[in-house]
């Protein structure tokens, strides 16, 4: 294992072990179809449906209501574009509300309905990155047929009130999507708590592999489906399930329910350690949520203004720290997050954001080294852009 401290985990996390060991048989013995009828075929059928048992105790939801899915992404595209196609071949109205701090795979289904006429209301975000209900409640019309927002957002961590939106749709009648992706393994994501229509998972960020996801819809909710094929996963994912992979997510899930108190008080602690350390460099500003309540755990993120979020990635990659930044880079040039923007970051400011976030393989220990660590790369990057900055 390389030296490297991971703490980059809301971008991916590794493999855990007893998660590679379940999914193994699945790649060469137990290799058979769940679709096929011999005994290697009811064999694979049979891990298939034990993942859907262990998915549906994660989310408290019955195992129907649980669909494997190629990834978050698309579980995301299927919520939103199938839940209108149902709404248009059901003569349901064609407007749409979601916020402005949703990941691309939310706002890229959202254009797209947009590029079909539908019309698409974004909701705006307070300061912390969070969606008011009541502004929820104020946009949703006798025409709207589709509200998505996040139960997580992935670069600052703000954790919606979740149960008070889904409750607002529910009030009105209307199916309500969240993107869960960032939650699992770090929050309880309970469907009976929140009374959302759907919901989305991506194995990747709760220590199964990358390619595998999950769609929770509630029975009823009224989606169709967006690709078109065999009859797998009850017509709506079809494609030959890819069983070792849905064995993992399985898996994952039933680690990620059992340990999830014990998580949350270690994800909290070092969210503080780390926070406690960074915010000590001159300038710099969390972005997101303070109160821990509000955010996720093991998340943290900030901005150092004058600094430049690559360049603050990139110390820390050399002093052996992987972390992220919030500012994506288009055709050479740097642009800021529209995240940020949302909650108000003027743009020179939020080129200097960063995202640390901590996971379940991550020690206190491991913590405290990348907290000082990180302090050296942050106040070199810092003092560089205060020697640069005009007199
Ligand atoms: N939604 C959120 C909030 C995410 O953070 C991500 C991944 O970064 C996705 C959706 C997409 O998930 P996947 O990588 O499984 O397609």
């Amino acid at each position: 294992m390389s030296d490297q401290i991971y703490l980059d985990n809301s971008a991916t996390t590794r493999v855990r072990q007893e998660v590679l060991e379940a999914m193994l048989p699945y790649l060469s013995d137990q290799a058979g179809n769940p679709s096929s009828l011999h005994a290697m075929g009811r064999q694979a059928a049979e891990a298939v449906a034990g993942a859907r048992e262990q998915v549906a105790r994660l989310l408290n939801c019955e195992a129907d209501e649980i669909y494997f899915t190629p990834c978050g992404t698309y579980s995301n595209n299927t919520a939103i574009i199938g839940r209108a196609r149902f709404a248009e071949a059901n003569g349901l109205g064609r407007h749409m509300i979601t916020s402005r701090i949703e990941h691309p795979a939310v706002l890229g289904p959202a254009k797209y309905l947009e590029s079909l006429g539908w019309r698409v209301d974004y909701l705006p975000v307070d300061r912390e990155g969070l969606v008011s209900p009541a502004d929820l409640e104020r946009s949703i019309g006798p025409d709207t047929s589709l509200i998505s927002i996040m139960w997580v957002n992935n670069e600052i961590g703000s954790v919606q009130p979740l149960a008070a939106l889904a409750a607002a749709a529910a009030g009105a009648g209307v199916y309500f999507h969240t993107d869960a992706v960032q939650a699992a393994g770090k929050l309880p994501v309970d469907v009976q708590r929140a009374e959302v229509s759907t919901l989305s998972l991506s194995g990747h960020k709760f220590h199964a592999p990358k390619g595998i996801g999950v769609l929770f819809a509630r029975r009823g909710a009224g989606l169709m489906p967006i690709v078109f094929g065999g009859g797998q996963e009850r017509g709506l994912f079809p494609g030959t399930q890819s069983v070792a992979d849905i064995v993992a997510i399985g898996k994952a899930a039933e680690l990620a329910l059992a340990e999830l108190d014990e998580n949350m008080i270690s994800l909290r602690r070092m969210q503080q350690i780390l926070m406690d350390k960074l915010l000590a460099v001159d300038g710099a500003q969390i972005t997101g949520p303070r109160d821990p309540q509000k955010r996720l755990p093991g998340h943290l993120s900030l901005v150092l203004p004058g600094c430049r979020g690559e360049a603050l990635v990139m110390r820390a990659d050399l002093k052996g720290v992987c972390i992220s930044s919030g500012s994506a880079c288009h055709k050479g040039i740097v642009e800021p997050s529209q995240v940020l923007l949302a909650c108000g970051v003027a743009d020179t400011d939020a080129l200097g954001s960063v995202r640390i976030s901590a996971g379940r393989l991550n020690s206190v220990e491991e913590c405290r080294k990348a907290a000082d660590l990180l302090l050296s790369a942050f106040l070199a990057c810092s003092r560089q852009a205060s020697s640069r900055a005009p007199a």
